[in-house]
């Protein structure tokens, strides 16, 4: 039977060390800010906000929503970040993803002053980290690794097979995996013989958005795997894309679907804001 990977008491945890360091700080006479931008009515986009307010609002990090219509033109959504760029009592910035059809992603993140991009989505976010120099890394993965330091998995000369190549998971985790020495293969939606592949994962980490398709087929016995996935199955509950039940008994660790990686995601959030106070105010 694999160790279940505990992500709500992990986080909770870090939560409440980060808060700690937000009471140092305001002894400083500092408070670190987020503010979150949302637009339209997306209602999984509303309950991660909602999740990412509360989590602030424990470890007594300022946090603002600003909410737009899904109306909003692009030239107004790149004002409104210029504007937070400037403010100064807001140390990060987020637009929670995904935005309307008419806006452009890639030229609302890349309008995002990189030292507030606490999500780690901006090019030079992500081009520091694929150097192996990182300031500001994608949530989830970043999350992950603190995973695997709290259990003590040792990732140098282990295989890992990343399922999903996006820019936000896969990839960056594949930096993240390799910059503590693992041997890194990532698949995607064109990959051959999955199965086969994913079989020889010493860490197997899934990130597709595709309800319990992996299997215990896919693990080989012993492996860490870890589940990104959030979906919702026919009656509305969340499941992830590995299916639990039959993975766990072969796995050696193994994250559930819910309380494994999300509440990690939104802690890294918390962490990285603090930084990026810690960084814009004291230069450090
Ligand atoms: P994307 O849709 O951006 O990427 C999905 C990736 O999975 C793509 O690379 C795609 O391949 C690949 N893929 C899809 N279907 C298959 C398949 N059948 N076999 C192999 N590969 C496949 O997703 P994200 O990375 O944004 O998110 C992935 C999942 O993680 C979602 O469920 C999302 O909700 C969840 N998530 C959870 C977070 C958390 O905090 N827990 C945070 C972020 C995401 P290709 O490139 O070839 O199309």
């Amino acid at each position: 039977m694999g160790t279940i990977i505990n992500g709500k008491e992990l986080a909770e945890k870090l939560q409440d060390a980060t808060a700690v360091e937000v009471k140092e700080l305001e002894k400083a006479g500092l408070r670190p800010g987020l503010v979150v931008l949302l637009v339209g009515e997306n209602a999984a986009s509303q309950t991660y906000v909602k999740n990412k307010q509360l989590a602030a609002q424990r470890i007594g990090i300022h946090s603002k929503v600003m909410r737009y219509p899904a109306t909003i033109s692009e030239d107004e959504l790149l004002k409104e970040i210029e504007h937070f760029n400037q403010a100064e009592e807001f140390h990060g910035i987020l637009v929670q993803l995904p935005l309307p059809k008419h806006i452009d992603e890639e030229k609302v993140l890349l309008a995002i002053d990189p030292i507030k991009d606490v999500d780690g989505f901006h090019p030079m976010n992500l081009g520091r980290l694929f150097a192996g120099a990182p300031h500001m890394i994608p949530c989830t993965p970043y999350g992950i690794m603190k995973m695997f330091e709290a259990y003590e998995i040792s990732l140098a000369g282990k295989q890992a097979v990343i399922i999903g190549r996006s820019n936000i998971v896969g990839k960056p985790m594949a930096h993240l995996l390799l910059a503590e020495n693992a041997t890194v293969t990532i698949a995607h939606s064109k990959t051959a013989n999955l199965p086969e592949l994913a079989k020889k994962a010493d860490i197997l980490i899934v990130a597709i958005g595709q309800g319990h398709f992996v299997t215990k087929e896919f693990i080989k016995p012993g492996a860490v795997v870890i589940d990104v996935g959030m979906n919702r199955n026919e009656a509305g509950k969340l499941i992830g894309d590995v299916k639990f039940d039959e993975v766990e008994p072969i796995a050696g660790f193994i994250t559930p679907v819910p309380r494994g990686v999300g509440p990690m995601t939104i802690t890294m959030l918390m962490q990285q804001t603090v930084e990026a106070c810690r960084r814009q105010k004291l230069g450090e």
